[in-house]
């Protein structure tokens, strides 16, 4: 079945009665360039079990499907599965999970189902929620190797811009702690149905298995990071002390140690000053 003709797509959704929701960032593939280059970009092979994130009508799915040994796909939208049913009905190593990605055990998962196998993430992301499931994805220390995911194309910038630059972000240094990131290629807006108002972008993060800092130091530091670019105009003293009630005495001190004024911002510190100035901090 061609998932990328537009007849046939319409043709499908008409007779399963379904209209898109907007609440659920429902843009689906028409391109049919996108969806191979994703899956071969993605380690979508050999060896590999692929989680996949929001299906839409498994036009990914099924590319995945055709290159990976498993994909377990997790989708949050019930009206889908019947349309999956239909559409995926060639693959036998495809599993649909109809749930909220945020909610679902994915250490569990992928223990049940990849039984050992190299695991990796690919979707095309909805995007009122790209970063927390990136950050969660990130977190959660899951036995992942790489995550290739279509975003839009500002929070592909803000994701692949250096930290310590004014385009970066809590999720920025996200991945740079966890690993590298890099931009594969841009999409069109014309590649969707409906067509979003903002062209996409496809990245992929390389996830290292070895972290820098042990677990509650990494939990510290996230906190830090997060409190200070949710208050990114202010300045680190004030932030910190607004969000997390450290005394800006102690935030005074911290940033002389790592060499910083008393009025920098946290989008001015790089890696090692973000972690050496956590680590301060964390002292008490
Ligand atoms: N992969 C399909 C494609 O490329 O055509 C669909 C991508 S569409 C941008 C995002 C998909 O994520 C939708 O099918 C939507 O229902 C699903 N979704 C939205 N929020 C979700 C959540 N919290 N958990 C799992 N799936 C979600």
């Amino acid at each position: 079945m061609n998932l990328t003709n537009i007849g046939t797509v319409k043709e499908i959704l008409s007779r399963h009665g379904f209209s898109f929701s907007k609440g659920l960032g429902q843009n689906f593939i028409i391109n049919p360039d996108i969806c191979p280059k994703i899956a071969e970009n993605g380690n979508a092979a050999e060896g590999f079990g692929v989680i996949e994130i929001g299906t839409g009508i498994g036009v990914l799915t099924a590319e995945l499907a055709k290159r990976a040994e498993k994909v377990v796909a997790v989708e949050i939208d019930t009206r889908l599965l019947p349309i999956l049913e239909e559409t995926l009905a060639d693959f036998d190593n495809v599993k649909i999970i109809n749930e909220d990605v945020m909610k679902c055990d994915l250490h569990r998962l992928i223990g049940e189902e990849f039984h050992g196998l190299r695991t990796a993430v690919c979707a095309n992301l909805p995007y009122y929620i790209t970063s927390p499931i990136i950050m969660m994805l990130l977190e959660s220390r899951l036995p992942i190797e790489s995550i290739t995911v279509m975003v839009q194309k500002e929070a592909a910038q803000r994701l692949c811009a250096r930290v310590g630059t004014r385009d970066s972000g809590a999720i920025t240094v996200g991945v740079n702690y966890y690993g590298t990131v890099k931009k594969l290629f841009d999409v069109s807006r014309g590649s969707f149905m409906p067509a979003p108002n903002v062209d996409s972008a496809v990245i992929r993060i390389d996830l290292c298995s070895e972290h820098r800092l042990d677990e509650e130091s990494e939990r510290f530091f996230f906190k830090v990071v997060k409190a200070g670019f949710s208050q990114r105009r202010k300045t680190l003293a004030n932030s910190l002390a607004s969000v997390m009630g450290i005394p800006k005495e102690r935030v005074y001190a911290a940033l002389e140690s790592i060499g910083m004024p008393q009025a920098a911002r946290i989008e001015q510190l790089d890696m090692e000053q973000l972690i050496a100035l956590s680590a301060e901090l964390m002292k008490g």
